[in-house]
């Protein structure tokens, strides 16, 4: 059967797209009114995914409610979601991993990924504050391979989106 958005049909998502773009819908589960960032953790070595998170608190417990009120407070306990990544997921021995980011890791985070051995890290965009850099020292140090997203690679993963939206519409007759 024929389908409207044909065009879409015999292009693919490069792997750090499709990663990348899982991330992104993984970052609309967070918890977080402010700002809503999602995570997604890939095994080089079969191209699987082990695992996706979003920030927020821990499992079982409710949104405090003086994390609305208190911006500040909220920023020291919630959980980012590189945190929430590695949690529930088993990593195979010796696998390769990657991680896709819908923005560029803290400190605490790029120390935590450095940890598990990662070895790429990429990002769509990057932390907008000076301070946050100091990722990419640790990157550098730990020689983990990591860069944002290219606009052609955001094009890419948009123009997914825009195909696989019009299907939805279609089907809603919006
Ligand atoms: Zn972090």
């Amino acid at each position: 059967m024929e389908k409207e958005n044909n065009n879409n049909n015999n292009k693919r998502l490069s792997l750090i797209e499709y990663s990348s773009s899982l991330a992104l819908f993984a970052s609309g589960r967070s918890q977080d009114i402010n700002t809503k960032v999602g995570a997604c953790l890939v095994n080089l070595n079969n191209k699987r995914i082990l695992s996706t998170s979003y920030n927020g608190v821990a499992p079982n417990m409710d949104y405090p409610e003086e994390f609305n009120k208190d911006r500040d407070y909220k920023g020291k306990m919630i959980l980012h979601a590189e945190n929430n990544l590695f949690r529930d997921c088993l990593i195979p021995a010796g696998a390769d991993l990657m991680v896709c980011l819908t923005i560029s890791p803290c400190e605490a985070c790029a120390k935590v990924m450095c940890g598990f051995g990662i070895k790429e890290v990429y990002y769509i965009q990057e932390y907008p504050r000076e301070k946050e850099f100091a990722f990419k020292k640790l990157f550098d140090f730990y020689n983990v391979k990591y860069r944002g997203l290219t606009n052609e690679e955001i094009g890419n993963m948009l123009h997914f989106t825009y195909g696989n939206l019009v299907t939805l519409k279609n089907l809603v007759k919006l």
